[in-house]
């Protein structure tokens, strides 16, 4: 019942063969082969040549609770073995699900008792952009249909995700965005800041939220989108002042306010959202990844009371998936939550691992000739690399030298990854301080040989 024996070679070549990669050069990654991954436990994975490496990424940011947890395998066994499907579009539902839900309602903070099943961080938000229509059609404003993100945002890869997002490398492709869709600049300070000081910078961003929409019409603007912490767009923490600003925008205009936590949300920042940590109320976020750590696809959006009496005064909302609330997933991300709130992991985060780990990333990268703006909370951290620091000056093609640094990374056996020049960093929430230390440790000398490289071959 296991997966077959081949070597590593083998794996390569089938996979070169028929698998077609996510975000991916397939013709480059079939000339080098992929890496092949066998086994995991707690924060480490190892490659079917037997190399252990520290994975820095949680997966995709997403296996909080670390690798090789048999709670959550045995209650998928008990769960197929018992009901592996039903759905929950008529008129059925089954325990897993009314579980799920019942304990989503006592981890967020009071307000949010509803919540809408996808499959993932992509459906979740192609979800909310529905709703959120959806919600104005029924409160007889029919013209409140444009959602603002924001550039270099990551919403994922559907349609309505990606076009949200502010990729633009995403958009050049497949016609993207659809209509209906505007942004604003990220709040950057390092990049956007110039003379401001952060917490000023974080109210002028905000305004540029203002700004567009009275450009759009408050009328006809749905809502504003935003990751709490900016993830796939390189760690991007905004300024204090930032959140609170913007909330006061969207409740002077009548605009949504929706947070996007599927990296943010349980755990992360050492809050269970990224929102609390802030100190803002969204009207609707969205969440996967950590929901069930990754173990099974399942993502959630939890619709805040205004939004959701709306919804349920309006009668059929026509949107759905197959495996929305499916039973197997359902049930592992209930036990996953669990897991985290009874093991105290997300308190360890706030009070203990988060704080030592934001310490010594500082110690550690500081001291580097073309590292800046050493940034983190919680379990989620950054650098940049930078051509002179003096200056706040970047690296002209921005990303390939992070790419360049990521690659010593990893062949070093540490995962972390680069967002443009930014190195990022987000590991299992159950890394222990000695872990930290043995994982800054290995960054601290590929670092060295960055430099080392950047040097000779002439960058800087
Ligand atoms: N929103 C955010 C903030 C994300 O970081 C991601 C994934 N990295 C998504 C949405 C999309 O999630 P998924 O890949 O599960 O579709």
């Amino acid at each position: 019942m296991q997966n077959q024996q081949r070597t590593t070679e083998q794996w390569r070549q089938l996979d070169a063969a028929h698998h077609l990669h996510p975000f991916t050069d397939t013709q480059s990654l079939n000339q080098q082969g992929a890496r092949v991954m066998t086994r995991s436990e707690g924060i480490y994975l190892w490659d079917s040549e037997g190399n252990k490496i520290i994975d820095g990424m949680a997966g995709l940011w997403c296996v909080n609770i670390g690798y090789g947890r048999k709670e959550l395998s045995d209650v998928a066994k008990s769960q197929m073995d018992e009901l592996p499907f039903y759905n929950t579009f008529f008129k059925t539902t089954h325990p897993a699900v009314v579980e799920l839900s019942h304990l989503l309602a006592q981890v967020t903070p009071a307000g949010y008792e509803h919540v809408f099943y996808t499959n993932s961080g992509s459906e979740a938000v192609d979800t909310m952009i529905r709703m959120v229509r959806h919600y104005w059609d029924v409160q007889g404003k029919k013209d409140k249909k444009t959602l603002i993100g924001r550039w270099n945002g990551y919403h994922g890869s559907t349609i309505g995700g990606s076009s949200l997002g502010g990729m633009k490398y995403m958009h050049e492709q497949g016609d993207l965005p659809i209509p209906g869709m505007a942004h604003v600049e990220q709040p950057w300070w390092y990049k956007y800041g110039k003379d401001l000081s952060p917490d000023e910078f974080g109210v002028v961003a905000a305004r540029w939220v203002e700004e567009k929409i009275l450009e759009i019409g408050p009328e006809k603007v749905a809502a504003f989108v935003g990751e709490p912490i900016q993830g796939a767009g390189g760690v991007i923490i905004p300024p204090a002042t930032y959140w609170p600003e913007v909330e006061r925008i969207c409740r002077k205009y009548d605009v949504l306010l929706v947070a996007d936590e599927v990296i943010c949300g349980f755990g992360r920042t050492g809050e269970w959202f990224g929102f609390e940590h802030f100190g803002f109320r969204p009207d609707i976020f969205t969440t996967a990844k950590g929901l069930s750590s990754g173990y099974l696809p399942i993502g959630a959006v939890f619709v805040g009371e205004r939004v959701a009496q709306g919804l349920i005064a309006g009668g059929d909302f026509n949107h759905g998936f197959t495996y929305s609330g499916h039973p197997v997933a359902s049930a592992v991300a209930r036990v996953n939550i669990e897991l985290l709130r009874d093991e105290g992991i997300i308190d360890r985060v706030k009070n203990e691992t988060g704080p030592y780990m934001q310490k010594r990333w500082r110690e550690t990268f500081s001291q580097f000739e073309h590292v800046d703006d050493v940034r983190g909370v919680g379990l989620i951290q950054a650098f940049t690399l930078v051509k002179d620091k003096s200056k706040r000056e970047l690296f002209p093609e921005f990303g390939d030298v992070g790419l360049m640094c990521r690659d010593i990374f990893f062949s070093n056996n540490l995962i972390m990854r680069a967002c443009g020049d930014h190195i990022v960093s987000a590991p299992p929430l159950v890394i222990s301080k000695a872990e930290i230390d043995e994982m800054l440790g290995v960054a601290a000398r590929c670092m060295e040989t960055f430099e080392r490289k950047l040097k000779d071959s002439g960058l800087v």
